[in-house]
This record gives structure tokens, sequence and C-alpha cells, in this order.
């Protein structure tokens, strides 16, 4: 019977392509995954617990996958050693038997078996119990149960935090991540990446360890890109669309990818070699890999502009064509009474995304579906503070190894948030956006007596009104340097616009408050 559940392991190791045995004993609870998503992205509640608990799963039914193939081990390992015992116990009690009739011949006081012996049949039988034991324990385990592959869909506008969620994620489970824009995929035998260009990026990121590879994640970014045309009978092959749809399907679902690839010669290595045969040796060496993709959880995003119209039509069958064009705004469904509203996107299901185009084979490869919400104004002031490398943290950081206190007022980051939310970029444009503001100071300040800078609400204002945006904007002032001298200048300064701001400072600084 056992033989049977060995080759199931050996087939389940081959398929997963596990040889080595990576430590996922301390898979972290999807509690903790989301807890640590929470440290770096802002909102999104509702995606970051249907990924923490995808992934989880996910690495999950890989642990299952390894216990069972360890136990078998173990049980091989116990088995060898059951056997050692037994043949050494025999050897034993041949010699007992031996040395006995030896006695018996010379006459002597005939020996009873040595106890040397008895200890053994006594570990022997111990040994037997726990094997007896282990094989009772394989026997419940479910061999035959393969659990499914649940490779997720995550939904939402440019900058809203997709790659962020993801690349964050990987990081937390320590497993690699490759990022590819399906944009610059195309079907097999076309100019262009092909789709297995994606496993091979995997491979580098997971510095050509071909086992790290097979547990990590793939993320495919703009999916919706390769979104059926609508257009018939326009003739031509499809190259980088349906095609390369289907040339994913095998990606996805699980397949051995079989390719070449060049990888770097470790310096040492060749230093090595040179010293022992006198020969320069390449600097990279042609490698065939073969990768499954069983274990690799792929990510796929987009943002499904019109999307939200193909939801908002299937929530709202009793809508005629006519009240359906009428709807001014489909991003929100607003309940009857007008209580409550959800946005439209956060209902998407699979069956909406084959009608916006991708095939109903691919999304039956992706049964978890999840959007994240356009991000508000609250959202993008608190990106640009609170997460742990927030915009804010970072530039502050730069400032301060150059020796120079930078602040932001809280009115300052505000406005900053309005004339991001007004560009429609996302949390993305913030960057530029601080980029923008801080240009002049990033030129003016090093090597400078330049020692605190306080950016206000004016200042920014300021840089509004100079690039010629629309917003509507009140007083404007240009930024204001303070020396080491005009410390207090700064607090003060600090202390007009931002309350709180100088609290910040006193402690930073260890003063005590400038005025009540
Ligand atoms: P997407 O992949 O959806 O286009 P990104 O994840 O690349 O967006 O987001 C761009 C940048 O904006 C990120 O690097 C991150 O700094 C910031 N960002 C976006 N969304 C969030 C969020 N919800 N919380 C914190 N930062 C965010």
């Amino acid at each position: 019977m056992l033989k049977t559940y060995r080759r199931k392991a050996i087939d389940l190791a081959q398929l997963s392509g596990i040889r080595h045995y990576h430590d996922l004993k301390t898979l972290p609870a999807p509690k903790i995954l989301k807890q640590r998503l929470d440290e770096y992205i802002i909102g999104q509640e509702k995606p970051k617990k249907i990924l923490s608990v995808g992934v989880y799963n996910h690495y999950l039914k890989i642990k299952d996958r390894e216990d069972k193939i360890q136990q078998l081990i173990q049980l091989d390992l116990l088995k060898a050693r059951y056997q050692n015992e037994l043949d050494k116990l025999s050897i034993a009690k041949e010699r007992a038997k031996y040395d006995f009739s030896a006695n018996d011949s010379d006459g002597a006081e005939p020996i009873s078996q040595p106890t040397s012996t008895q200890e053994f049949e006594i570990g022997l039988k111990s040994m037997k119990t726990r094997i007896l034991s282990e094989e009772q324990k394989l026997a419940s385990a479910n061999f035959d149960l393969q659990l499914g592959k649940s490779n997720i869909m995550l939904i939402g506008p440019s900058g809203s935090g997709k790659t962020m969620l993801t690349s964050t994620m990987a990081k937390n489970l320590h497993v690699p991540i490759s990022i590819s824009d399906c944009t610059q995929l195309t079907q097999a035998g076309y100019t262009g990446d092909d789709v297995h260009e994606v496993i091979k990026r995997l491979l580098i990121n997971s510095n050509y360890n071909k086992d790290l590879s097979e547990k990590g994640i793939v993320v495919l970014d703009e999916v919706d890109k390769l979104a059926k045309s609508k257009s018939k009978g326009s003739g031509g092959k499809d190259v980088s669309g349906e095609g390369v749809q289907q040339s994913l399907l095998k990606l996805l679902e699980g397949h051995q990818v079989e390719f070449f690839l060049d990888r770097p010669v470790d310096p040492k290595e060749a230093d090595r070699q040179l010293r022992k045969t006198g020969v320069h040796s390449p600097m990279t060496m042609r490698e065939h890999y073969s990768i499954n993709t069983e274990n690799i959880l792929f990510i796929l995003s987009g943002a499904f502009v019109g999307l939200d119209k193909i939801v908002y039509k299937r929530v709202n069958p009793h809508l005629s064509q006519k009240e359906f064009e009428n709807v001014k705004n489909y991003e929100y469904i607003i309940s009857a009474d007008g209580k409550t509203k959800v946005p439209t996107l956060s209902l998407a299901q699979p069956e909406d995304l084959v009608v916006f185009g991708l095939i109903p084979e691919m999304i039956g490869r992706v049964p978890i579906v999840t959007a994240l919400e356009p991000l508000q104004e609250s959202d993008l002031y608190d990106i640009l503070s609170k997460p742990k490398n927030s915009f804010v943290k970072q530039y502050e950081y730069i400032f301060q190894k150059i020796g120079i206190t930078l602040r932001f007022s809280r009115k300052a980051l505000k406005k900053i948030s309005k004339w991001a939310l007004t560009n429609k970029t996302g949390a993305r444009g913030l960057k530029s956006i601080l980029e923008r503001v801080l240009l002049e100071c990033n030129y003016d300040c090093p090597e400078s007596g330049v020692r605190y800078i306080l950016i206000t609400e004016k200042n920014v204002n300021h840089i509004i009104k100079e690039s010629g945006h629309l917003l509507d904007i009140g007083d404007c002032e240009p930024i204001k340097y303070y020396s080491r001298a005009e410390k207090d200048f700064f607090r003060i300064a600090a202390a007009n616009e931002d309350p709180q701001l100088e609290k910040e400072l006193d402690v930073l600084f260890n003063t005590t408050p400038t005025h009540k």
C-alpha cells in the first residue's frame, strides 16, 4: 500500500518541482499578512483581505504537498533504520547462540540470552509501533485530493496600488516576484516577448534558483489590454490580444516551461577556473531550464476601463436601454433609498470579464476577482505621510542626509493631495508633485548654509501657480530657507502654520513650546 503512496509522492514532487524544502513552516496567517500590508498600503481593505486569504491558501497548498513528501521521507528513513537494527539483532543472536554452544561444550554454566539483545528487541518493538502509526497517518492523508490552484485578478485604476500590493506581499513571504506588462507579450512565433519571458524573468529574480522560482509570484499587468477586439472581420491575425490569452492558459494552469537562458558566471568561480586552466571562462553560461508553473501564483491586474458599465448593466437588469444610457455615473451603484453607495467594480464577477473580452478559459483559471477603489483625497493625504516608507518620510530622510531638517505642514500636504486628485493620476501623481515642489530646494540647498526648510500651504500654492494649473488656489509664497541661527524662526513659522507640527518639532529638538 505504501508503495502507491510513495509513487504518488514522487509524482507530486516531480509535478511541483520540489527538490529542496523551502521553509513554509512559518507561513503567516491571513490576518498577519494583512497587517503587514496595512503598514505600507492605505485603504483598499477588501482587496488586502482577499489577497491575504488567496495567497495564504495558495502557499498552504504547497506546504501540504511538502509535508506529505516529508512524511514519506521520514517513514523511509525510519524503515531503513529498523531494517538495520533488525540485521544487527540477528547477528547478535547468532553470536549469542555460538557463545552459548561453545560454553555448553566447555561444560561451564549455561549463559542466558544476553541482556543487550533483549534491549535491542524492546527498541525494535517501539520502532515498529512508530512505523505503524506513521503508516496509519499516511493512510489517512488524502494523496488523491489535489487542491486546486486559485490565481487572482486585481482590478483598479492606474496608481491605485495594485503593483504595490503584490510586491509588498511577495516581500513579506520572501518569495520571488516578476512583474510583466502584458502589452509587451506576443503569441509564440511573433516578434515581441514570448509568454515564457515572464517565467524567465521570475527565474532571474530568483537568482537562477529553479526551486525558488517555482514557488514565486508572477504579476501580469495590463491584462485588460489583451481583451478580444470587438470589431470582427478585420482579417489580420490577433497577435497580441486573444492569441496571447491562449498562450497564457497553460502557464496559468500549470505547465512545464522549457527554455535556454544565459546565466552569469560567478566571478569567484571564473577566477578559480582562470588560475586552474589559464583560460578565461565566458562571462555567461547558456543553460537549459525546465520550470514547472504548477505552484507559481499568477496575479493578473488591469484598469479595465469600461468594466463598470458592464457590471452596472448586469446588476440593474430592469433598466431599459434608454434608462441605462441616461445613467450619469456608472462608478457607483446607489440603493433605491439613496442610503448606500457601493463602488460598481467591487461587484465585478468573472463573467463580467468575459463580456469585457477576456476568454472564458482564461477567466476559469483566475477564480478570485477583487477591485481596488479609486483613491479619494483623504487616502492620498494618508499615503503621503502614513505608510512606513511614505513619500514624505523618504524626502525628509534624503534631506536629513545632507544635514537639513525638512518638514511639510499638514495644510501643505492637504493641498498636495487635492492637486493630485485633480490630476487623476492616483497615488503615482503624488511623487511627481513632490518632486516639483522640492525642485528648487533640491537644487539650492546641498552644500549651502541651509539647515531648516518648512513647506507651507502657501508654498504649494506658489508651485501650483507656477505650473499653470487651474486649481483654485489662495495666497502664494516661495519656499523660505532657514540657517542654523534661524532655528527659532523655523519653529515659529511651523507653530503658526501647524500646531501639531510644532509639538513634533519640540520633541525633535527637545525644546519647550515657542508660544501658547
Ligand atoms: P498601480 O499598479 O495600481 O498602477 P502602483 O502600485 O504602481 O499602482 O502605485 C504607484 C505608487 O503609488 C506606489 O509605488 C505607492 O508608492 C503609491 N500607492 C498607490 N496606492 C497606494 C496605497 N493604497 N497606499 C500607499 N501607497 C500607494
